[in-house]
C-alpha cells in the first residue's frame, strides 16, 4: 500500500487549504457565535469546483474519487467543523444518492444544481420518535394518481431551511417493514405543506443548520420518487457506507486541527523557565494527539480507497467512523487542556473542536450502533 497521497490529490489539498486558512479560518468562530450560516463560503467553494468532488462530471460534478473527497472534507474539518458538516451531508447524503439511484431526467434536474454548487442538497431520514431504529419511522407518502402526498416530521435534517432539494425518507407500504420505505426529492421552495419548524441551537456546529421539518400534504409528481417504491431502506444502507467515510474524514480534520493547536502553543507558552512542550506530561499528550490522527486518516483513506476500488465497505466505514470521531473528542479535550485557561475561552480554537467532534459520535450512527454494524460484520 502507498501512503503517499497521488499528486492530483496533493494539489487540491494544498489549494482547499489555503483557501481554509485565507476565507474561513479568520470568520470560523464569528459564524459559530453568530449562528450564521456563510453561504458566501459556499459560493466560493462553488466557483473552485468543490462542491461536487465525488460526483461524475457528466452531471456537473469534478469527477474525483472518494479519497479526494475525504481529503477536502478533511481541510474544511481542520478549520470548521460546522462548514465541514454542511458541505458533507449535501455531498454524501444530498447528492450522491440522486448519481446512484436516479434517473437521467432527475439527475439534470436535481443532481447538476448541487454538482455545480448551485444550490445545497439535504438529506431526511431521522424523525422525532426514530433515530437508531431509522426504518421506524411514521411519515408516509400516499400515492394519489400520478402524485405522491407526504405527511410526516422530520428531525436533525442539516441544511433543510438551505437546501434546493431533500430527500425524504416515507413508508409507502405500512406492512412490508425494511420493504416498504422509499424516498423522494422533495423542493423546499416549490413544495406546498413543506415547513421548517425549527432550527436547533446546539452545543457546537451552530454554523450549520440542524432543522425539524413538517410534512403536510406535501404533494409531489410521481416522478420525484427516488429508485422503486421499496427501495429506500437499501439506498439507506449504500448512502450511510459513503456518509460514514466523511464524518471519519471530517473528523480527522477536527482532530488535525486540535493537535496543530496544541502543538504550536505548547512550543510557545512557558512555565517554570521553559516551554511547557519541555514537560513529560504535555509532550506525551501531544504525541498521543498525533498517534490518533494518524490512525483516524490511515483507517478513513483506508475506507475510502476501498469504496473506490467497488469494495464492499460496511464494516470499513463504520470502524474509520467509529475511530476518528473518538479521536477527534479526546484530542480535541486534551488540546483544551494544553492550553490551560486559555483553552476555556473562545479566544483559542480547542473548545470549538472539542463541541464540534463530539457531534461525529452521534450523527450518522452513534459510536453505540457502529459497535453493533461492526459486531454484525465480525459475524458476533
Ligand atoms: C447536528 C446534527 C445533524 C444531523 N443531521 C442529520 C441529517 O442531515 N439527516 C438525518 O436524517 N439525521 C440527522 N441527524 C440525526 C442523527 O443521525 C441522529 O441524532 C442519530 O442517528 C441518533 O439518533 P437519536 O438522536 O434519535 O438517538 P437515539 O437513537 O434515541 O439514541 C439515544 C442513545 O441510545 C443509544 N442506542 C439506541 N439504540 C441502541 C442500540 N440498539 N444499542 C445500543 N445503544 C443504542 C444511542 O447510541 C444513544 O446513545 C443529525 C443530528 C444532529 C445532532
Amino acid at each position: 500500500m502507498n501512503f503517499d497521497l497521488p499528486a492530483e490529490h496533493r494539489m487540491i489539498r494544498d489549494q482547499v487549504r489555503e483557501f481554509c486558512e485565507e476565507e474561513i479560518a479568520p470568520i470560523a468562530q464569528e459564524i459559530e457565535d453568530e449562528h450564521r450560516f456563510p453561504r458566501e463560503i459556499f459560493d466560493e467553494l462553488a466557483a473552485l469546483d468543490m462542491m461536487g468532488v465525488p460526483l461524475t462530471e457528466e452531471y456537473g460534478g469534478l469527477g474525483g474519487d472518494t479519497l479526494m473527497y475525504a481529503v477536502v472534507a478533511e481541510e474544511l474539518g481542520r478549520v470548521s467543523g460546522g462548514i465541514g458538516l454542511s458541505y458533507v451531508a449535501h455531498t454524501s447524503l444530498g447528492a450522491k444518492p440522486i448519481e446512484l439511484f436516479g434517473t437521467h431526467e432527475q439527475k439534470e434536474e436535481w443532481l447538476r444544481p448541487l454538482a455545480e454548487g448551485d444550490g445545497l442538497g439535504a438529506w431526511a431520514l431521522t424523525e422525532p420518535g426514530s433515530g437508531s431504529d431509522a426504518s421506524d419511522m411514521d411519515t408516509v407518502a400516499e400515492k394519489d394518481g400520478d402524485e405522491y402526498v407526504l405527511n410526516g416530521t422530520k428531525q436533525f435534517i442539516t441544511n433543510a431551511n438551505v437546501a434546493n432539494s431533500v430527500l425524504v425518507k416515507a413508508v409507502t407500504d405500512p406492512g412490508a417493514g425494511y420493504d416498504g420505505i422509499s424516498t423522494f426529492i422533495v423542493d423546499p421552495e416549490a413544495d406546498d405543506g413543506f415547513e421548517v419548524t425549527t432550527v436547533w441551537d446546539k452545543m457546537g456546529l451552530n454554523c450549520s443548520p440542524t432543522c425539524e421539518i413538517a410534512l403536510d400534504d406535501v404533494r409531489i409528481p410521481e416522478d420525484r420518487l427516488l429508485g422503486n417504491e421499496g427501495e429506500g431502506w437499501t439506498q439507506t444502507m449504500k448512502t450511510l457506507d459513503g456518509g460514514r467515510i466523511s464524518i471519519a474524514a471530517l473528523s480527522t480534520g477536527l482532530a488535525q486541527g486540535a493537535y496543530e493547536a496544541a502543538k504550536s502553543y505548547s512550543g510557545e507558552r512557558e512555565q517554570f523557565g521553559k516551554p511547557i512542550s519541555k514537560f513529560d506530561a504535555v509532550r506525551d499528550k501531544v504525541v498521543d494527539m498525533y498517534r490518533k490522527v494518524e490512525r483516524a486518516r490511515l483507517l478513513t483513506h483506508k475506507a475510502a480507497t476501498m469504496y473506490d476500488g467497488g469494495e464492499d465497505v460496511t464494516r470499513a466505514s463504520a470502524l474509520a467512523k467509529l475511530d476518528a470521531s473518538e479521536a477527534a473528542r479526546e484530542v480535541a479535550e486534551d488540546s483544551v487542556q494544553v492550553h490551560g485557561g486559555y483553552g476555556y475561552t473562545t479566544d483559542f480554537p480547542p473548545q470549538r473542536f472539542y463541541r464540534d467532534a463530539k457531534l461525529m459520535e452521534i450523527g450518522e450512527g452513534t459510536s453505540e450502533i457502529q459497535h453493533l454494524v461492526i459486531g454484525r460484520q465480525l459475524g458476533l
